[in-house]
């Protein structure tokens, strides 16, 4: 008969003992989980969690949580591992995208410097140049008045 209802319950089973993974803090039936220290051949001393239900009624081959302490403690380290390992691809996102933002804006620096630069060039020769052409225009009207003074002279 409890072969029958064992076969029977294999969804439940799936929900209950197998299937928990890291530290249940209740069981499927709705009671609390405690933390027993078995006295088994097989695993001396070994702790584990189980539902407080089926611990005080001392069930045996139920589908209530049973859980190795050691393992479920395995399950949380993984747990954490896989965590850490998504805040540390967020944080290389984030990373990439702030180096991605100051290329960006080195970019734009570097094209208001570059312009700016060229600017204040193109100024400079604007005056050098118009510099240049006073000095011409000085030299040239300073040749005719020269001429002009040694022609009145002579
Ligand atoms: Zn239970």
């Amino acid at each position: 008969m409890s072969n029958l209802t064992g076969d029977s319950t294999v969804s439940s089973s799936r929900r209950g003992r197998g299937r928990v993974v890291g530290v249940p803090s209740q069981c499927w039936c709705g009671v609390a989980v405690v933390e027993k220290i078995s006295k088994s051949d097989f695993n001396p001393y070994r702790r584990y969690y189980r539902c407080s239900y089926a611990a005080t009624h001392k069930l045996e081959n139920d589908n209530h949580i049973f859980k190795w302490v050691d393992e479920a403690l395995l399950n949380e380290i993984d747990k954490l591992g896989a965590q850490i390992r998504k805040i540390e691809e967020a944080m290389e996102k984030i990373e990439h995208g702030r180096e991605e933002i100051e290329k960006m804006m080195f970019e734009s620096l570097k094209m208001k410097l570059e312009n700016e630069i060229l600017e204040r060039v193109e100024d400079a020769l604007l005056e050098s140049k118009a510099n240049t052409r006073n000095m011409m225009i000085c030299g040239v009207i300073g040749c005719v008045l020269m001429i002009g003074l040694v022609k009145l002279l002579g």
